[in-house]
């Protein structure tokens, strides 16, 4: 599987704003972020893309929607909401090749482009 810069995240050999970290899951602080609170939470497994998303994923994948929920709660944004985005290849604006949900809230956003 590729290596990202999200591959030297998890490794701790880039520094990033981590908010969570586990045996599989990962979350960190957008570097460019989009609105007041802009988390990014991955897989530790090196996957590109949800295409490349098998079963065996399946209970890592359940967990980072456990993560999400547990960091809308902690940084205060479970009640006024929040959005949940997984980017993929071209079409979805994907930039960084390890998969990555974005928790983006804080704000109102607009509806989806
Ligand atoms: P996507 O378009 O879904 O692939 O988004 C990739 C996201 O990764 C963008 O929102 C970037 O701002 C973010 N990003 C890229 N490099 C870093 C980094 N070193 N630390 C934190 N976030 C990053």
């Amino acid at each position: 599987m590729g290596e990202t810069i999200f591959s030297k995240i998890i490794r701790k050999e880039i520094p990033a704003d981590i908010v969570f970290e586990d045996d599989t899951v990962m979350a960190f602080r957008d570097i460019a972020p989009q609105t007041p609170v802009h988390f990014l939470i991955i897989p530790k497994k090196d996957i590109p893309t949800v295409n490349d998303i098998t079963e065996e994923d399946a209970q890592t994948m359940g967990h980072m929607f456990v993560v999400a929920s547990k960091l809308a709660k902690e940084h205060g944004v479970d009640e006024s909401g929040y959005r949940l985005t997984v980017n993929c290849n071209r079409d979805g604006r994907q930039e960084v090749f390890h998969v990555h949900m974005h928790l983006l809230g804080g704000r109102l956003m607009g509806r989806m482009g």
